[in-house]
């Protein structure tokens, strides 16, 4: 089961992610946690990543193409992953078809994560991530500490009111046109490259308590 998760920035893509990969036993693939992770090892891929993730702008196609490729060879993967985050541009999405198509492989569905912008800036203003695991935190304070590994809670420099601006712009300009992209295919308007109808795109609600959307989910993902 191959499943992307589309939605734009504090829509809970990384909580409800985590949850879904666990469910159906598979890995979840953040582009967004490799990029950091680049980032605090210092290598190339990180320091050229670094300035655009700060100004809150996406990073070129071809590192993500990048990093798609190769996460998705691997052994753990073979039997679905989680994509969280990791199609955000068209060429993205191509280029992820690509990828998956010479793995024998597909999307199989997409869930467009649907929360209002005023609840999404409500809950990217109280966002705290570990320094150490990267578990997401809301509504703690920084004096707080990671329930999972006892790291420091720190603010995301991407979380702060000016590059939020820039990301929630960035998502609709680039995004949201994905979003159209692979609501066209689910409705089997048009085929693939193959002629084969798209993944199923659902929606889900994602305004209400973590557990309450995690059963959405996989209510809708069982039908
Ligand atoms: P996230 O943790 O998903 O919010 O991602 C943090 C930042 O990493 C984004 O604001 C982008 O700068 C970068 N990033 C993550 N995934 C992608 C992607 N698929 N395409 C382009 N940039 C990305």
């Amino acid at each position: 089961m191959n499943i992307v998760l589309l939605g734009p920035p504090g829509a809970g893509k990384g909580t409800q992610g985590e949850r879904i990969a666990r469910h159906f036993g598979i890995p979840k693939l953040a582009t967004g946690d490799v990029l950091r992770a680049a980032v605090r090892e210092g290598t190339q891929q990180g320091l050229r990543a670094k300035a655009y993730m700060d100004r809150g702008d996406l990073v070129p196609d071809e590192v993500i193409l990048g990093i798609m490729k190769e996460a998705l060879a691997r052994p753990e993967a073979a039997k679905g992953v989680v994509l969280d985050g990791v199609v955000r541009t068209v060429p993205q999405a191509e280029g992820l078809e690509r990828v998956l198509g010479e793995l024998g492989r597909r999307v199989d569905a997409v869930l467009m994560f649907d929360v209002d912008e005023d609840e999404l800036v409500r809950r990217i203003s109280g966002r705290m991530v570990c320094e150490g695991c990267q578990t997401p935190y809301t509504g703690l304070d920084a004096s707080a500490r990671c329930a999972k590994c006892g790291g420091t809670l720190v603010r995301r420099k991407d979380d702060e009111p000016e590059a939020v601006r820039n990301r929630m712009r960035t998502y609709r300009e680039q995004t949201a046109p994905v979003v159209e992209w692979y609501r066209r295919r689910g409705d089997g308007a048009s085929g693939g490259a193959d002629g084969l109808r798209g993944p199923r795109f659902i929606t889900i609600d994602a305004a209400g308590p973590v557990e309450e959307i995690t059963q959405r989910v996989l209510h809708e993902l069982a039908r």
